[in-house]
């Protein structure tokens, strides 16, 4: 029997047939049973009401867009010199600051070590194509001669330093040194405490090899941390001496919490990587065998023949002809517009084969163009607004006559005050404004990512 329901009618009934002086106590009691009812009923109702309102949506969580595609080629350097040495680790300093302006040429980005670990990570996003500068061991020329060069280019570049060649005099740097480089856009990380290699035994025992590269491995980044943590510059990072390592090395520095090390496996870092063995091409002094694949980021350069077809070129009579291939946004533009449309304009082009257009933009990789075979109009409507200030287009593709598929490709910039202010109107499809530079048509040689460094290297 439902109480509630029929608590008033036996109210009704005991008021009826007793009279109200007798009734009053049974009346306190079912007042008291149907104010606790009502207050059931109230909770009952609130549990409902609780129930049938969904949660509010959980807020739109930002989560970076990790460009899985993305390579990192990291340079090891070690020692330099005004002079010249035939010693394959010491770089002459002109020869240095060549390649660092090979860099700029290619218009690679260079990344610090943070930047790396937290792509590497998933936190953030890093350009497509990058490249990271180290220096090994602790030489002085790294702050007397190095470090100007990394100030005058604006690069981030980590020191690896092992603990018995600081501030030890000779050629070792001094502490305030170190401190400088850290000021300077220096990281500084661990290249161990003897810098031996870690994975010869030397008649140690288990436990006593055990206990050796324990050492090394942790007592080395203590006395980093210590002397140099307040820099806010020390990033548990660490370079194995000479490059060698085993499979017992890389498992004790990946238990102490090291969160890359790395080799001289002269190759790019890509995303799936194991952190605890990332590839470093060594630059010698000598040679640039290790420098040119450094920049060569392979797979989509820009063909000789491609670079031609955005160019102008002169005919028979010596008049300037327009350039075969023409893009949106121009070449080495600036635009105001994080959204732009990429057209390249193929129309001139014979034969062009629609299924072997491919085209690759910084921060997306490949992307599905759009080709209208009438107007031979390749595009792609940028989605989402492009987060680097400096974006490369490539666009391969086989047209008649040509057996092999050209590459070409630009670069355009974005000019951040002109795209926060015209916010408004950055909407897809918008003409953009165009700041186009006087050069802008002579030559793409600057976005060609394999650039070769001046030839006196
Ligand atoms: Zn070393």
């Amino acid at each position: 029997m439902d109480l509630s329901k029929s608590l008033p009618l036996v109210i009704l009934l005991l008021t009826a047939f007793t009279g109200c002086e007798k009734v009053a106590p049974y009346f306190d009691t079912v007042k008291e049973a149907l104010d606790r009812n009502a207050e059931e009923e109230a909770e009952k109702l609130n549990e409902i009401a609780l129930e049938d309102i969904p949660p509010p949506p959980d807020p739109v969580k930002m989560e970076p867009v990790i460009n899985k595609e993305a390579r990192v080629s990291i340079l090891g350097y070690h020692d330099f010199t005004e002079g010249n040495s035939s010693n394959d680790m010491i770089l002459n300093i002109d020869d240095f600051r060549n390649q660092m302006q090979a860099i700029k040429d290619a218009e690679l980005p260079v990344i610090s070590m943070r930047q790396y670990l937290d792509w590497k990570q998933g936190k953030k996003d890093i350009p497509e194509q990058c490249i990271m500068i180290t220096i090994d061991d602790g030489w002085k020329a790294t702050h007397t001669l190095a470090m100007n060069v990394m100030k005058e280019y604006g690069y981030p570049f980590t020191v690896f330093l092992y603990k018995n060649y600081v501030g030890v005099g000779g050629r070792s740097m001094t502490h305030d040194e170190i401190r400088e480089l850290a000021s300077a856009g220096g990281t500084i990380s661990s290249h161990s405490v003897s810098h031996q290699n870690m994975s010869s035994r030397k008649g140690k025992s288990e436990d006593a090899y055990r206990e050796w590269l324990k050492v090394e491995l942790e007592e080395s980044q203590r006395f980093l941390e210590e002397n140099f943590g307040d820099t806010g510059a020390v990033i548990k990072t660490f370079a194995y001496p000479y490059g060698i390592y085993n499979d017992q090395v890389k498992e004790m520095a990946k238990e102490f919490g090291y969160e890359a090390c790395f080799t001289v496996n002269g190759k790019k870092t890509n995303w799936e990587d194991d952190d605890m063995e990332i590839g470093r091409y060594v630059v010698h002094g000598t040679t640039l065998a290790n420098f040119d694949p450094a920049l060569n980021f392979g797979g989509g350069n820009v063909t000789s023949s491609g670079r031609k077809l955005l160019t102008e070129s002169k005919n028979e009579e010596g008049e300037e002809e327009a350039p075969l291939v023409t893009v949106l946004p121009p070449a080495n533009s600036t635009i105001g517009n994080r959204l732009p449309l990429i057209e390249v304009n193929l129309s001139k082009l014979e034969g062009v084969q629609a299924d072997s257009i491919s085209m690759r933009i910084t921060g997306f990789g490949k992307v599905p163009h759009v080709f209208d075979s009438n107007t031979g109009i390749v595009s792609y409507q940028i989605p989402q607004r492009l987060r680097a200030e400096s974006v490369g287009v490539q666009v391969g593709f086989r047209h008649a006559g040509n057996t092999e598929a050209e590459i070409i490709g630009w670069n355009f910039s974005i000019d951040k005050m002109k795209d926060y202010l015209s916010s408004e109107a950055t909407r897809p499809g918008e003409n953009d404004p165009v700041d186009v530079p006087a050069e802008t048509s002579s030559t793409t040689e600057n976005s060609r990512p394999n650039a070769k460094p001046t030839a006196s290297l």
